[in-house]
Order: structure tokens, then C-alpha cells, then sequence
């Protein structure tokens, strides 16, 4: 299997002197099977360049597999300029996750209507296909892609594919579910001791992998500053990446405010850091032009999931019962739940929100951890205790984003964790993500 490099750059295109090695394109990384299945990874500004080269050297029909984690800007700008899709005769599969406001098909037509662009996306002559993915495992091409949600404020996927006896993971964007990283009193650098549930989920996805290719946009120093915006450090991808057990990271995503002894600087980092914990893990830091080919491995372990194949949100209406005692806080769930067109109700304390729940079970619980009176964590208990609820899906909402109140949320039954601040993107995400892993009942 073979992976290059086109666009390593986070946010927006950055050329220019100061990004000459590592590169100032946007998100794009090609991958090529033994069998000449052709996986492209997001369609940043690098993948203009990647057109290129597959027009002067690709073959006679290209088929494109384009797999877009997320539709942020800097994700899909190359696409209207990825020329094989103005060329008939040509095709492409172009694989998103459902749940983004409106279809996949329609995010990428707004791009290009004509305030935009001169071309629309239904005149293109190439044969297109659109796929909105849920979690679970797929076939694309002749490839076993699984597919698991990300943290970020879009929904957004991560891919893991396994060809040609190796195991790729592609985990950008994506921001660390918790600031602790490790359960207290469990022994660090395993996947076990992970503290938040869905970090724990993450370092899962990429075990054993021969290579990650991961965001790490933040140093530790701005990541302070930056939390809720959907990105990573390289500490946090070291560690978690070692607790998998994974041969060999790329950082990428680079923040646009980096030039290339910054990234280097962070490349150094990055690489004393798994050294000195003894991980044997080989880091480096993507740049534009990097090309890997990856050798079979008898030993690669295929990634199982309890639940190979969800059912689709988009077909499904949701009632999520909100539970604040915060008027403001309230009213800003309750008003971007709405826009996201789940029916909504509200209550502002414990006992209300279990009585509501008796006369009518949603689909989920939007929950505050700190409420006056019964608070949320004796909410969660009591819902748990109860046959008819102990499945509920609960979302917990906390300024507690200590150890031992994360620990004790999971070990009450809670089912996504999230800490304030928060963002509204954030948020919904985080809330379609629940609703997506709960089974239509
Ligand atoms: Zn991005
Ligand atoms: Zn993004």
C-alpha cells in the first residue's frame, strides 16, 4: 500500500516562504491499494495538485474513492478543481457522514453555486456518487473501511482501512474528549486506563495500526486557549497512539500561524516525548509531497465493533428531553436542538425531569451534572436503577472536568460526557453521535 501526502495544512491554505517544507495546502491524502483502488482522504487545496498527477500518470478511466471526514472548509475546497471530475467517461464514490446539515451531495453543491463558482456540481461530466456514512464497517472498492465519529464541532468521521495486510487510520479533525487523559490510580499508557469513555473508544479504533495519520494543530501551550475548536496536541496523539500499540504517527492539520521551524520544533517534541516514555513509537510531523509504502503484516488484527452497522438518524425523528437549571443554558440546548429538528422539552430540575420521563421516555437526556436540589448525578442513578430506563441514552453536561467527577459520571451510566464551555456545533455533534449509536427501538 502506498499513502502521499498533498495537503498537510489546517484551517486555510498557507503558502508562502515559511511553510515551504511541511507544506501551505489543506487536507488531502492519497491512498493506493496493491489492486490500484484509489482512496483520496478529504479534498483540501491538495488536491488540485493530486489531480494533476493522476491526470498525466493515472489510468486511461480514474474511479476516485474520495472519503471526506468532515465538510469544513478545509476539507473540501479542492474538490472543484479536482479535474478528473470534469472528464467523462471518469467516476468517483465521494463518502461523508450523514448527519451534517442537509446531505452530503447538497454541502458540497453549495460550494459551488454559481455566487461561488462558475461551474455547478451537477454539470460535472464524471459519473458521481454521494454516500452518507454512519459508524460501522463498509466496502469501498475493494477496501474494509470502518468508519467512528471524531470530536469536533461538525459531525465528523475518522477511516481505518485494511488492504493489503496493514492498517491505515485517518483522525482529523479531532479535539480529546477530556483534559485528563488517564483514570487515576490506573497504570498509564494503556488503553484500559483511559478516563473518558470516548477516548477510550478513539484509542480503539487505531489499535495496532501500521500507520495513524492524526491532527495535532495545538501545541499543549495554545490548546489552553483553543478547547472546544477540534483539535489536537501532539502530546495527546503520542500518548494515545502508544496505549494502541501503533507503529508509526503523522501529525498534520498544522495550524496556518506555523511556519516550518515551528512544526520541526514540534516534530522534536513529539518524538523525545514517545522516547522518553519508552513507547517505541516512530512520530513525525506530514508534509506536502511525503510518500510511505506500507509492507503486509501477517500479524494485523482486523477491527471488530459490537455494532458493525448502525441504523440511519437521517430517517429517524428524535424527542431529547433538556435539563437545566440555568434559564440562559436552557434556552440555548433547547434553541439549537430545535434548529437541528428534533422535537425538544424542557425541564429545570431533577424531580421534573424524571416525572417528565415517566409520562413520556425520549430518546435522550440532555442533563446538567450541577443543579440546585436533586442534582444530575442523582438523576443519572435513579434512571439507571429502573428497568425501563437503565438503556436511556444520557448526555451529561458539567463544568466538573475533574478525574474523579468524569470518573464518577462513566461509572453512573452516562453515555457522552461533555464539559463546559462547550461550543453549539460541539454540542450537536456530540448529541447526533448519541442518537446514531442508540438502536431504533
Ligand atoms: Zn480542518
Ligand atoms: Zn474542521
Amino acid at each position: 500500500m502506498r499513502v502521499r501526502f498533498w495537503g498537510t495544512r489546517g484551517s486555510i491554505a498557507t503558502p508562502g516562504p515559511g511553510t515551504n517544507h511541511f507544506g501551505g495546502n489543506t487536507s488531502c491524502v492519497e491512498l493506493t491499494t496493491a489492486n490500484g483502488d484509489l482512496l483520496i482522504f478529504d479534498c483540501g487545496t491538495g488536491a488540485r495538485q493530486l489531480a494533476s498527477e493522476l491526470m498525466a500518470h493515472g489510468k486511461k478511466a480514474i474511479h476516485a474513492n474520495i472519503l471526506l471526514g468532515h465538510t469544513h472548509w478545509d476539507h473540501i475546497q479542492g474538490f472543484p478543481f479536482f479535474t478528473p471530475a470534469f472528464i467523462k467517461g471518469n467516476s468517483a464514490s465521494i463518502y461523508g457522514p450523514e448527519g451534517s446539515r442537509g446531505s452530503l451531495h447538497d454541502v458540497l453543491a453549495g460550494q459551488m453555486e454559481y455566487s461561488y463558482f462558475p461551474i455547478t456540481l451537477d454539470q460535472l461530466p464524471a459519473a458521481i456518487t454521494y454516500y452518507d456514512l454512519t459508524e460501522g464497517i463498509h466496502s469501498i472498492g475493494g477496501v474494509r473501511v470502518a468508519a467512528q465519529f471524531l470530536n469536533h464541532p461538525a459531525m465528523t468521521i475518522g477511516y481505518r482501512v485494511e488492504a493489503d495486510g496493514v492498517a491505515v487510520v485517518y483522525l482529523v479533525d479531532h479535539e480529546p474528549f477530556s483534559d485528563e487523559l488517564w483514570r487515576a490510580g490506573a497504570e498509564p499508557g494503556r488503553i484500559e486506563s483511559i478516563l473518558h469513555e470516548g477516548d477510550r473508544r478513539h484509542a480503539q479504533f487505531m489499535a495496532d495500526a501500521d500507520l495513524v495519520i492524526h491532527d495535532a494543530q495545538y501545541t499543549p501551550e495554545e490548546y489552553a486557549s483553543r478547547k472546544t475548536w477540534g483539535h489536537s496536541t501532539y502530546d495527546y496523539v503520542v500518548q494515545i497512539a502508544a496505549a494502541a500499540g501503533v507503529q508509526r504517527v503523522a501529525l498534520t492539520h498544522h495550524d496556518p500561524s506555523h511556519d516550518d521551524p515551528f512544526v520541526a520544533d514540534i516534530e522534536r517534541r513529539a518524538r523525545s516525548l514517545a522516547l522518553e516514555r519508552g513507547m517505541g513509537l516512530d512520530v513525525f510531523c506530514a508534509y506536502e509531497g511525503c510518500e510511505l509504502v506500507l509492507e503486509p503484516r501477517s500479524t494485523l488484527k482486523p477491527f471488530v465493533t459490537a455494532a458493525p452497522f448502525q441504523a440511519s438518524v437521517a430517517q429517524r425523528h428524535f424527542h431529547i428531553l433538556a435539563v437545566d437549571d440555568q434559564p440562559d443554558t436552557l434556552t440555548m440546548i433547547v434553541r439549537a436542538l430545535e434548529q437541528d429538528q428534533y422535537a425538544v422539552s424542557k425541564a429545570t430540575n431533577g424531580p421534573e425531569a424524571l416525572r417528565m420521563i415517566e409520562e413520556r421516555m425520549p430518546d435522550l437526556v440532555v442533563l446538567d451534572y450541577k443543579m440546585t436540589g436533586m442534582d444530575g448525578m442523582t438523576v443519572m442513578k435513579t434512571l439507571r436503577a429502573k428497568p425501563e430506563t437503565q438503556h436511556l441514552p444520557v448526555l451529561m453536561l458539567t463544568g466538573m472536568t475533574d478525574e474523579p467527577s468524569t470518573r464518577a459520571g462513566f461509572e453512573a451510566g452516562v453515555t457522552d460526557y461533555v464539559t463546559k464551555p462547550f461550543s453549539i456545533p460541539q454540542l450537536t455533534a456530540r448529541v447526533r453521535a448519541c442518537l446514531a449509536r442508540a438502536q431504533p427501538s
